[in-house]
């Protein structure tokens, strides 16, 4: 896909598993496993789905992945599996190699979002993408420095201390154009200051929609993980945005739906729904 000076591309990194009901919340598993059927520990399948964004000067990576530095009993906790899907690989189909990746854009800093940035060498953590510099909201860096007692399990301090003592983290204070045509949206019900991406070149936009809505099922308005910190703020988040993508007939794209990368949704009488599906 084209959007401005920029191709798009789907770059999965891997699949991996979390708890059914910690996706959807209040909603009874009664409705939510006939749209994601649960295994024997009630597991759902889950992408680690980042979008490359390139042009002739810039390759530009939309969050990383979960990485490959978690222990054995972590990874088999949360099913990770790369063999299908890795970063390596999906680089390797646009012939490019992490090195070559000149800015990484962090919608938050859940393990699952910023694992990939770094990787074990030895004992020590190196920076995947050594020449990208790497943007991250002030107000969830913060946060994440020093997240609550309920949410610090979603993070692993290490996975971004490393990107700021290698001096490559750069804090976005609010809105910004981060890169031209590539701006932010800022959301705090799934955690303090996630930043959606909105990449537009006035005419066609699409919305990297990271955990505001991770999955297409969660178009439907109460479908709130237990994972966000302000579940209320989280609806009115995802009824903003996706008012937002309506009016002006934004794409949305799926960081952790299993199945389907992109839509374009209309009103219905009761919320949204999808309009058509898109596969980058
Ligand atoms: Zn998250």
């Amino acid at each position: 896909m084209k959007i401005g000076q920029y191709e798009l591309h789907s770059i999965e990194t891997g699949r991996f598993a979390l708890d059914g009901g910690a996706m959807f919340g209040i909603v009874p598993k009664e409705l939510w496993s006939k749209l994601h059927p649960a295994d024997d520990k009630n597991r759902i399948d889950m992408a680690l789905r980042s979008l490359l964004i390139m042009d002739d000067k810039r390759k530009i990576l939309i969050d990383t992945g979960i990485g490959t530095k978690l222990s054995k009993k972590i990874q088999k906790i949360y099913k990770l599996d790369q063999t299908e899907h890795n970063l390596e690989a999906s680089l390797e189909k646009y012939d490019l190699e992490a090195k070559d990746i000149t800015d990484v854009i962090l919608t938050h800093l859940h393990l699952d979002h910023v694992g990939g940035a770094t990787y074990l060498k030895g004992k020590k953590l190196k920076l995947t993408f050594p020449n990208a510099t790497y943007y991250v909201q002030k107000t969830h860096h913060e946060w994440a420095s020093k997240p609550s007692e309920r949410d610090k399990g979603s993070f692993i301090i290490e996975d971004f201390k490393t990107i700021e003592r290698e001096g490559k983290l750069r804090l976005i204070d609010g809105y910004a154009m981060i890169l031209p045509n590539i701006d932010v949206i800022i959301y705090d019900g799934h955690t303090i200051g996630q930043q959606v991406i909105k990449i537009s070149d006035g005419i066609d936009t699409l919305v990297y929609c990271s955990d505001v809505i991770p999955f297409t099922s969660h178009i439907n308005l109460p479908y709130i993980p237990s994972y966000d910190i302000n579940p209320i703020t989280s609806v009115e988040d995802k009824e903003k945005l996706l008012t937002r993508a309506c009016e002006g007939d934004w794409i949305l794209f799926f960081e952790h739906d299993p199945v389907i990368e992109a839509v374009k949704v209309v009103k219905a009488e009761k919320g949204f729904t999808i309009k058509e599906t898109i596969s980058l």
